[in-house]
């Protein structure tokens, strides 16, 4: 695995690879990789000839007083992580290299971000929008995979490299989770050992959910009430939000059935958590992680 730093480098190399005839698969990232990155790089190997595994933490999409200058890091790891799980280049490019100059472009979907995580964090989708938009045009035309653990952003990214006719085809990928449940996150890493045990009951409050609606609840209200009582039992964790929402337009369903996704955040103190989930009996779409 070879690692780049710089934009120039990093077109030249993959313009040599597209002449010898390689596919091109990249797995964006902030780094502090764990199983549930490792999985999209694995699937990106499998998929493509050349695997671009980018580390960026972007400051666009951090809000004022959010964990930016705290964002955890571990350059070596990842490097190990990512050649072990097959990427060929390591894309790691300073913010000066990303961003020279102030940046005044911006790249929005409101019609999807104005809910659930963009109505908690209103700058966030737009800088991650941005970002990944830039990104597709420095690697150009490739598969890219992203994590269904992020629901909200793999629909936003889908629907602007469709909007946009980006060369880049969008895949998501399920999440993959802790034994007890929890969806790996490098923000995982700020939890202590207390809100650590705590941080199944997101994960529990959707399935309670999901449950409700298997078992014939259709009325938005007394699901969401089904879920916030489950996080309202544990004086650790504070909740955001919890929501029934259409998984195309995400926009809150007022009838819930089995088409519809469950998702929610919380604050553990000092650590913000968000994940989501289908209607479905057991959720094998998931993937245990390896350790
Ligand atoms: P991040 O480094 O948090 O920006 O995440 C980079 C990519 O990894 C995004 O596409 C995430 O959705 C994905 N990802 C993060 N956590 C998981 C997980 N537990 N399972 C699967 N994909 C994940």
């Amino acid at each position: 695995m070879r690692i780049v730093t710089t934009i120039r480098e990093l077109r030249d190399l993959l313009e040599a690879q597209r002449r010898a005839d390689a596919t091109v698969g990249f797995v964006p990232t902030m780094g502090y990789l764990h199983d549930g990155h490792e999985s999209l790089i694995r699937r990106a190997a499998k998929d493509n000839d050349a695997v671009v595994t980018s580390i960026f933490v972007n400051p666009l999409q951090f809000g004022a007083g959010e964990d930016l200058s705290s964002y955890p890091t571990d350059p070596e790891g990842d490097a190990a992580r990512a050649a072990s799980a097959g990427a060929t280049l390591l894309f790691a490019p300073p913010v000066a290299e990303m961003y020279p100059q102030t940046v005044v472009t911006e790249v929005s979907v409101p019609a999807l971000a104005g809910v659930m995580e963009g109505a908690s964090r209103p700058t966030h989708f737009a800088g991650v929008a941005t970002v990944v938009t830039k990104l597709f045009a420095i690697v150009g035309s490739c598969r890219s995979y992203f994590g269904e653990k992020d629901f909200q952003q793999l629909a936003i990214i889908r629907r602007l490299a469709a909007d946009l006719s980006l060369p880049v085809e969008v895949i998501g990928c399920p999440t993959v989770r802790a034994h007890d449940g929890l969806a790996l996150s490098s923000r995982n890493a700020y939890l202590s050992t207390e809100e650590r045990a705590v941080a199944p009951v997101l994960r529990r409050a959707l399935t309670v959910g999901a449950e409700q609606i298997l078992a014939g609840v259709t009325d938005h209200d007394r699901v969401v009430e089904a879920m916030e009582e489950v996080v309202a039992a544990e004086p650790l964790a504070t909740l955001d939000y919890v929501e029934v929402a259409d998984p195309t337009s995400l926009q809150p369903v007022e009838t819930c059935h089995h088409g519809v996704r469950l998702f929610g955040a919380l604050r553990l103190g000092r650590t913000r958590l968000i994940d989501n989930r289908p209607v479905v009996e057991a959720d094998d779409m998931d993937v245990p992680a390896r350790d």
